[in-house]
């Protein structure tokens, strides 16, 4: 049992039925939104301040944008919501029987409980991947790959060793779904455009970047023809891709795969799928495909009052054996249609079963680049790379943040720069400081 269990978290007493909400991601900032007139009292909770835009993390990654441009504070977007309130709490498991959730700074209890916590890498429980691969996210995960990345090439201009420098310069993507192309194709664009310019040292042909997939092409969720589209624009960056091959092992230095290459390298980025954030306390009824069964009106299997949402929900039908994809309007969707069936329910109204409106999907590979697949046709190129642009900078959440990002990509543009190339790791502490140390 953790310190804090028998602590508890301070909301005031209220007449309404309580909605729990997990996680202020796609889905909970939706559910928010849709309930903002409603007759509950909300209460949202997240491990973080800030909602995270994960579509642009490879953009941080790879030093396009700041961080604090595809963040949304929480506090601030719902500031106006009445009977709402927000904590910052990572929760840790559910009593259903007692009807209260576990959290590091205490526990709560809800008459109805939404879990929308999304999910995590999936290193098929590899724990050495876990611990010497870079995975995309988080925030704090894709500053660390950028300030990593910028910290090899200034051990590249040092180094005299011909091995060590393809070592700092070579880049392993595992993983060639949307996040790995997308990842690779900003690679690409850095080292073309951007890093010589600011390493004049370095000669840029030593930097390679290699894709790797398990599967027989990129994008698999999308059409052949995207597909093969986007393993000619990486072609063109002179990416490596390596489709039916797999890492057998990496052990920080050098990456060997299925086919017996071995690639001095060391970053590899860790871009091979997610799993559902399973928490504790779930039933075992009610967990399958390493998500929380739901049925097509959200109602987690085997529980009462109690509903999941967008990645971590799997909601295994007929027509979808495998769930949903994990994208952002599927959470988004599932949000609206829980939000207005718990307001129909209060009302005593029958409740409408959740239909997915797939609009398409879509990846950037460098610039004037992507591929967009729509129900009935797809196309690619520069148009693609403008549909994609807009749909982004339309989705993206805060008014300021638009605006800061279109600025960034149009300074991009015309001038071929980025403007956040800066290494910044973590404050250290000196445990031996003595007064009057230079700090
Ligand atoms: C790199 C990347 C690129 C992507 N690109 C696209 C794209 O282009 N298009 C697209 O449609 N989808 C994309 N996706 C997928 C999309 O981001 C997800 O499908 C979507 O975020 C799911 O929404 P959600 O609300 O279920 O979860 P999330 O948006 O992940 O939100 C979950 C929230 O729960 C919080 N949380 C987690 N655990 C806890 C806990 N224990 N306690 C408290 N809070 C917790 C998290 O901090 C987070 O805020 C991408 C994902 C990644 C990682």
């Amino acid at each position: 049992m953790s310190s804090f269990e028998h602590l508890h978290l301070e909301i005031p007493k209220s007449d309404k039925q309580r909605i729990v909400i997990i996680g202020g991601g796609f889905g909970g900032i939706q559910l928010v939104k849709t309930l903002q007139k409603s007759n509950f009292q909300i209460v949202l909770l997240d491990r973080h301040n800030y909602h995270t835009f994960q579509p642009l993390l490879y953009q941080v990654a790879t030093a396009g944008l700041e961080p604090d441009s595809i963040a949304g504070a929480l506090r601030q977007l719902f500031a106006r919501h009445k009977d709402f309130y927000f904590r910052m709490a990572r929760v840790t498991g559910i009593d259903s029987e007692r009807k209260v959730i576990k959290t590091l700074v205490g526990e709560l209890e809800y008459d109805l409980l939404v879990i929308a916590n999304g999910s995590k890498t999936n290193y098929f429980g590899d724990k050495e991947m876990y611990n010497r691969t870079f995975p995309m996210k988080q925030i704090p995960q894709a500053l660390d790959l950028r300030s990593h990345m910028l910290q090899n090439f200034e051990q590249t201009v040092l180094s005299k060793e011909d091995e060590e420098k393809d070592r700092l310069t070579n880049f392993v993507i595992v993983g060639g779904g949307p996040t790995g192309v997308e990842v690779a194709g900003a690679l690409g664009e850095l080292k073309k455009h951007v890093l010589p310019n600011d390493y004049p040292d370095i000669d840029f042909d030593i930097m390679k970047l290699h894709l790797v997939d398990a599967g027989p092409r990129l994008l698999a969720g999308m059409s052949e023809k995207s597909s093969a589209k986007a393993e000619l624009y990486l072609k063109d960056f002179d990416v490596d891709v390596r489709l039916n091959t797999r890492l057998v092992s990496y052990d920080g230095r050098d990456v060997v795969l299925t086919d017996g290459t071995v690639i001095p390298a060391k970053t590899v980025i860790w871009a091979a799928g997610v799993t559902g954030n399973i928490m504790d306390g779930l039933p075992k009824e009610s967990i399958g495909g390493g998500r929380i069964i739901v049925n097509e009106f959200n109602e987690v299997k085997g529980l009462q009052d109690v509903f999941a949402l967008g990645d971590i929900a799997g909601m295994y039908t007929a027509q979808t054996p495998k769930g949903h994809p994990m994208v952002a309007p599927v959470a988004i969707q599932q949000a609206t249609n829980l939000g207005k069936n718990l307001m129909r329910a209060q009302k005593g109204k029958s409740l409408k079963p959740f239909v997915y409106k797939d609009k398409g999907s879509m990846a950037t590979i460098g610039r004037n680049r992507a591929v967009v697949d729509l129900p009935k046709f797809h196309f690619g190129g520069l148009f693609a790379w403008m549909v994609w642009m807009f749909i982004h900078l339309m989705s993206i959440v805060g008014f300021r943040n638009r605006l800061v990002i279109l600025a960034n990509w149009v300074w991009n543009y015309l001038t071929y720069d980025r403007g956040t190339r800066l290494i910044i790791r973590t404050f250290v502490r000196n445990k031996d400081y003595k007064p009057g140390d230079t700090l």
